[in-house]
């Protein structure tokens, strides 16, 4: 769960395009998660090299090397852990870095591991440093390093592990120390997702929720799902609710975008909050820079959280470009707004990247 601001006033509904995980996603996404490779849609690239890495592992007989599975929330890095450790054969033990609060929680979490298994940490770079510092002759010689007794006469006495696969995920890969980020053998990077593979993931969403759909209805929520397939999943189901209850139950392309309007989500994905802070970057701000802390103030989401969950889809739209001195908003964001745009912000951008 993302931490709100303080400012944020505590009644604020989650949003519905936050990527971020809700109670309600929990049962309905394991319906529809993808259980091997063949059903994960998109970053070819990442597959493309996990298969290689996958049968040469399988081959060997070896467990495969640790991977780092980096990008922002919910475009699949925990359903990637479970696929990788299904076609291992293995099982998978998930856990997150601020669960694991002490070193000896890790070390009996380690302990308990079979050969082959999987160990998937999500928000690893979350882990205190001393429980990373458990991690690190984990991850390379498959040994647990133990103090036995206190004071000048301690001693410390060496475990050895089952050899597993460490699969670790995190938002924001620069947060990571090097000491950890350098033991992770394959490092990938998700990226957000084109509306094409975005629409074949809630097309099979539906078949297994058998819920009827029409392409351009499918094509309407993909548009406006922000490159992410768990707020697809989700718009998926409100606008499934609304064609139950406005309509005969079929998404076609009239339900989906009354559904999402009523939800104010717009036809590019974007929120009352995104286009509040848009606005007020252009209103107040003249289009930038404006600082990150200033942003979290005028919109109440927390700094981190506009960083590396909301900013990522408006910098791919091209509606807001980081800059030394801050963020500012690019033409494609006026013309998004209706706003008339400035006669000359491309000289300034030009002054402000320097
Ligand atoms: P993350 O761990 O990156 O936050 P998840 O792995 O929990 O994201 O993905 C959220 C949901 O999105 C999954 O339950 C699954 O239904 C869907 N999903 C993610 N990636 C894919 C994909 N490549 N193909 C199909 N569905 C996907």
């Amino acid at each position: 769960m993302i931490k709100k601001n303080s400012q944020a006033p505590t009644t604020m509904p989650e949003r519905l395009i936050a990527p971020s995980f809700n109670p309600e996603d929990d049962a309905q996404e394991r319906s529809v998660r993808p259980r091997n490779l063949r059903e994960y849609i998109g970053q070819d690239t990442v597959k493309e090299s996990l298969k290689i890495y996958l049968q040469a592992a399988i081959e060997r007989r070896d467990p495969l090397d640790h991977i780092l599975l980096y990008g922002p929330p919910g475009l699949g890095k925990t359903t990637l852990a479970n696929i990788i450790a299904a076609e291992m054969g293995q099982s998978i033990r998930i856990t997150s870095g601020p669960a694991i609060e002490r070193p000896g929680d890790l070390a009996s979490l380690l302990t308990n591991l079979a050969a082959g298994d999987v160990l998937f940490i999500d928000e690893i770079h979350r882990m205190s440093r001393a429980v990373e510092e458990v991690l690190y002759p984990a991850m390379e010689d498959f040994a647990l390093d133990i103090m036995i007794g206190k004071g000048p006469s301690a001693k410390s006495i060496r475990l050895d592990l089952p050899r597993f696969t460490l699969v670790g995920a995190t938002t924001r890969a620069g947060q990571l120390s090097a000491p950890l980020r350098d033991r992770f053998g394959i490092l990938f990077r998700l990226e957000l997702y084109s509306v094409e593979e975005l629409s074949t993931i809630i097309t099979n969403a539906a078949r297994i929720l058998k819920v009827p759909v029409e392409a351009d209805g499918v094509n309407e929520i993909a548009r406006r799902s922000r490159g992410t397939p768990r707020i697809a999943n989700r718009l998926l189901r409100r606008v499934r609710d609304y064609a139950q209850v406005r309509a005969d139950g079929t998404v076609t392309r009239d339900v989906a975008m009354k559904a999402l309007d009523m939800q104010e989500i717009d036809g590019l994905g974007l929120d009352r909050v995104d286009r509040a802070m848009l606005e007020s970057m252009i209103k107040k701000f003249g289009g930038g820079p404006v600082g990150l802390e200033t942003l979290a103030a005028t919109t109440g989401e927390d700094p981190i959280t506009i960083e590396d969950v909301y900013e990522p889809y408006l910098m791919q739209l091209g509606f807001v470009m980081r800059t030394p001195r801050g963020r500012v908003a690019m033409p494609a964001a006026y013309r998004h707004l209706g706003i008339a745009e400035p006669s000359a912000p491309a000289e300034q951008i030009r002054m402000d990247m320097q």
